[in-house]
């Protein structure tokens, strides 16, 4: 049922965003800042003009669920001493570390592993929603397509009935069972291409030279390989991607499988067979959005995705960031900010198989939105290990270190490691200021062990806590 909803919603999200900032709240809205229904009917009766749902911005003091005081804080806010132009005041939410692990619980324990087009997605997808709705946000489901590279057993054999070597499709290579001769072909540069072409043989080429797998798969095809193996130019598997289609399989070696094979085939002829079980699916998911409309050009975006590798339950990657994203909804949905900001909470899809829910949520952005982002902030495995690290724009990083100091913890520059690896990273691409929040040592990573028992909740706060701190801080720049 959740599904036929999503399909329903297809149309919706940014790329009707085409507003017209200096128009003014006279003009009828498009859907993406049309001021939620429940706050609208919250605030009755007969509200002052003119913008009921959004009042004037009351600094708050952050909260936090820690016992760590307030007045470590050198962000200087004040609580507000008087009341509220609108009718009802509501008193300002408080992130609360057990309310986070009902969601990591609800997400990787009851609901389970995630993998973006399955069943475990679509109702992480139903729960984010709803849970943004509870809090009186306009929800809406970015649904999107993406292409997935799955591979179902991929192996080389030395013929006849020898020995069976393990290897991986490259990314996008088709599926099939090739049998040649084995050709050894250098590092794969036109000039280590054999003269007479590969006649169907089976190309081995090494990685390397700055020569890409696609070109080196491609260069191959063409001369007449029947299929391609690339070995690792050191020991360890190769895994790798070929960015589209090629025409003939192409398998990935651990460079001592290659090392192997290449004094085999120096001492006299090889015959060996390649067998690719690999599959190109079409997979269907969505970005769950809540938003909370302004009237002005500025935008933030506060985002962690939902979804997990296949088997895992996905406990620290990512139902933590997913549950801190709630919590901030729900807390910030209680605060009262400048009129002019719009923030977006993005539960995003499809981060697992290459960033896809993050990566469609950019490209339907206009060059005017994404001049109107003040920030993206991003979270994505928040609850193991010691070091709770910060990273993005250098910017942003500096003022995350410095305002955890400010909360009494140190939080650790991340390195490039995590530059193009979550969902912040197709934001940077795109010239918006990102922030990623990200405890690195997670030995259960990718695991069927990554599950909730292993989450320290206080990691959570903290972060959590952080990002407030960040976004008091930006939006009042
Ligand atoms: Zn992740």
């Amino acid at each position: 049922m959740a599904w036929l909803l999503l399909a329903a919603s297809l149309v919706l999200p940014l790329a009707a965003c085409e507003w017209d900032p200096a128009a003014g709240p006279d003009v009828p809205l498009p859907t993406v800042l049309a001021v939620p229904t429940e706050a609208a009917t919250a605030t009755a009766p007969a509200p002052p003009s003119p913008s009921p749902a959004i009042p004037t911005f009351r600094p708050t003091v952050v909260a936090t669920s820690t016992a760590t005081s307030t007045a470590t804080h050198t962000v200087t806010v004040t609580p507000s001493a008087t009341p509220e132009p609108t009718p009802t005041p509501r008193p300002t939410a408080v992130f609360s570390a057990e309310r986070a692990m009902e969601h990591v619980m609800a997400l990787a324990h009851e609901i389970g592993p995630r993998v973006a087009g399955e069943e475990g997605a679509e109702l992480a997808a139903e729960y984010i929603a709803d849970q943004f709705d509870s809090y009186g946000y306009e929800v809406h489901q970015q649904l999107f397509e993406y292409t997935k590279f799955v591979d179902h057993g991929s192996k080389v054999e030395l013929l006849p009935g020898g020995a069976s070597l393990d290897g991986i499709p490259m990314e996008y290579s088709p599926a099939g069972e090739v049998e040649g001769r084995l050709i050894r072909a250098g590092i794969g540069r036109p000039e280590d291409i054999p003269d007479g072409g590969f006649e169907g043989g089976i190309a081995l080429i090494r990685r390397g030279g700055g020569i890409r797998f696609r070109d080196k798969a491609l260069a191959a095809a063409e001369a007449g390989a029947g299929a391609v193996m690339i070995y690792n130019d050191r020991p360890g598997p190769l895994r790798g991607s070929l960015g589209e289609l090629v025409p003939v399989p192409v398998l990935g070696l651990d460079g001592r499988t290659g090392q192997h094979l290449v004094e085999q085939a120096s001492r006299g002829p090889v015959l060996v067979r390649v067998t690719v079980g690999a599959e190109i699916v079409q997979r269907v998911t969505t970005n769950v959005i809540a938003e909370r409309p302004g009237l002005g050009a500025r935008m933030l975006l506060i985002g962690a995705h939902y979804d997990s590798v296949k088997k895992s339950p996905g406990g620290n990657d990512n139902a933590t960031g997913t549950a801190v994203l709630l919590e901030l909804a729900r807390v910030l949905s209680t605060y009262v900010l400048p009129e002019d900001l719009t923030i977006y909470f993005v539960a995003f899809g499809a981060e697992e198989d290459g960033l896809h829910g993050s990566r469609h949520f950019v490209e339907r952005l206009d060059a005017q939105q994404r001049q109107s982002f003040v920030a993206m902030l991003n979270y994505d495995m928040l609850g193991v290990g010691d070091v709770l690290g910060v990273g993005g724009s250098t910017e942003l990083t500096d003022l995350a270190i410095w305002l955890a100091q400010q909360q009494g913890w140190t939080a650790q520059p991340l390195g490039v490691e995590i530059e193009h690896r979550s969902d912040h990273a197709p934001f940077a691409a795109a010239g918006i200021r990102a922030l990623v929040f990200h405890a690195p040592n997670d030995t259960h990573y990718h695991k069927e062990t990554d599950t909730p028992d292993r989450i320290q909740a206080g990691h959570l706060a903290r972060f959590a806590r952080l990002g407030l701190a960040v976004i008091q801080q930006l939006v009042a720049e």
